[in-house]
């Protein structure tokens, strides 16, 4: 068995993913004090790549998450602990303190979080140990605090130290203007980019502009809140690791998808998408067919980073189906996007869309549809981080904050030349060459799926 640990970091770290468990625990037939009800045996085929079992005695087995769960300030994980699915996780594996990190990274990083991280790590190898077969570690976190940026971020430098032949995943929450005020985010994101592009072997981007957007102008929310943004969290987190929960052969662990979907190493910024979009407690008016769904999942409006797929070019793409359907027809649709769409598809990675069809669907739908792209797009989201760095940086405004925990401006120098260059490498890759027949064409992925 190939197994995951999980840690998840700060606020919107324990949110998404206490909100990841109870998806993937219903999923499979888990219930909030850890006992399986389910009816299919592939729900339990497997379940240690996420969960350990412990044997109860007469009471039979019970499933317990393979999660850490870290802050800096016990309120989150307090709210945790007495939700619902709170006694699912184990009591030593919550980890905080008490003194918060104020939405400031060098907090996280370099002080507050620093005297608590090797707490996290003995819970952390208190788990990895007894693992048959660790294939590697995924967390998540926002990069706009202070405790899921900063020490999340030093947790990943930990867990390369002492596992360097692991594989490390993230899902990283991006910050925007329209979902939090607080305009020290560009600085803690860069500062947590800086990180991510040298110590994980892929990330997902999600993007809460791109959930804002969603709910706003798909779901028609008129005040959309972290609940409603983070139902879509929840079905692109239950989405992208169904290869990894259920029998089948495509990036089937977390090796195989970075092998996949990674053509150089520093460029495994992944743009996630989700077909269909439906808002929470109101599941999907009318089911969608194969080819609806093939639609949807390119359309720039589902994807969960606001970066237009169409002002880039895709490296390699991987995308899941789920439901009952026909492979052929599967495999027909996505032949059709790719032979209307093939300029946005480099040449020079052949055969770089992968399909995966899982008979599970996710709860509430017949059929749904995950997206995963390694598309040069996603540099807009650096980009936009990059020019809300710069504008502050050039004043040194709020610097103190950062210098007064002991950090030097030297860092952030690098770690802004860092995302650029990383902004230049998409762009460097996105080039087409003298002899690609790069036409503006009318077709474009989504284009029956009109922007709203
Ligand atoms: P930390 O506790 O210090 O790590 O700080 P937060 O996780 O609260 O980081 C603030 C950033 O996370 C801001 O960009 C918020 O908009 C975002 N954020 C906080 N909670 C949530 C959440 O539940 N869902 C989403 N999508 N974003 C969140």
């Amino acid at each position: 068995m190939r197994e995951i640990v999980h840690l998840q970091a700060g606020q919107c770290g324990n949110q998404i993913g206490s909100k990841f468990w109870e998806i993937i625990s219903d999923e499979h037939g888990i219930d909030p004090t850890g006992r399986y009800h389910g009816d299919s045996e592939l729900q339990l085929e497997r379940i240690q790549v996420y969960y350990n079992e412990a044997s109860d005695g007469v009471a039979g087995s019970r499933f317990v998450p393979r999660a850490v769960l870290v802050d800096l300030e016990p309120g989150t994980m307090d709210a945790i602990r007495s939700s619902s699915y709170g006694q699912l996780f184990r009591p030593d594996n919550y980890v905080f303190g008490q003194s918060g990190a104020g939405n400031n990274w060098a907090k996280g990083h370099y002080t507050e979080g620093a005297e608590l991280v090797e707490a996290v790590m003995d819970v952390v190898r208190k788990e990895a140990e007894p693992c048959d077969c660790l294939q590697g570690f995924q967390l998540t976190h926002s990069l706009g605090g202070g405790t899921g940026s900063g020490l999340g971020t030093l947790l990943l430098s930990k867990l390369r130290e002492e596992y360097p032949d692991r594989i490390v995943n993230t899902f990283s929450v991006t910050p925007s203007p329209k979902v939090s005020d607080t305009v020290v985010e560009p600085y803690n994101a860069t500062l947590s980019v800086h990180q991510l592009v040298e110590n994980t072997d892929e990330t997902f981007c999600i993007d809460n502009e791109a959930l804002y957007d969603i709910c706003f102008r798909t779901l028609r929310l008129a005040s959309p809140t972290y609940g409603d943004l983070n139902h879509l969290v929840s079905l692109t987190m239950s989405g992208v690791t169904t290869c990894l929960r259920f029998p089948g052969q495509l990036n089937a662990d977390l090796r195989k998808l970075a092998v996949n979907m990674v053509p150089f190493p520093r460029l495994h910024f992944f743009m996630p998408g989700f077909a269909p979009l439906t808002a929470r407690n109101s599941q999907g008016y009318r089911a969608l067919t194969v080819a609806e769904l093939t639609q949807q999942m390119f359309s720039p409006v589902n994807m969960m980073a606001a970066c237009d797929p169409r002002r880039g070019r895709y490296l390699t793409v991987a995308a899941i189906f789920r439901g009952r359907m026909s492979m052929k027809e599967v495999d027909e649709q996505m032949l059709t996007v790719q032979d209307k769409n093939s300029s946005y598809f480099v040449e020079w990675i052949p055969n770089n869309v992968k399909v995966a069809v899982c008979d599970v669907p996710p709860r509430g739908l017949k059929m749904a549809a995950t997206f995963v792209g390694n598309t040069t797009a996603i540099q807009e989201i650096f980009k936009r981080i990059s020019e809300q760095f710069t504008l502050m940086f050039r004043r040194k405004a709020f610097l103190h904050w950062y210098t007064g925990e002991g950090m030097d401006e030297m860092e952030f120098t690098e770690a802004e030349s860092n995302m650029n260059d990383l902004v230049s490498e998409y762009q460097q890759y996105e080039e087409v060459g003298v002899d690609d027949e790069f036409d503006e064409q009318e077709e474009v992925p989504g284009e029956e799926y009109p922007e709203e």
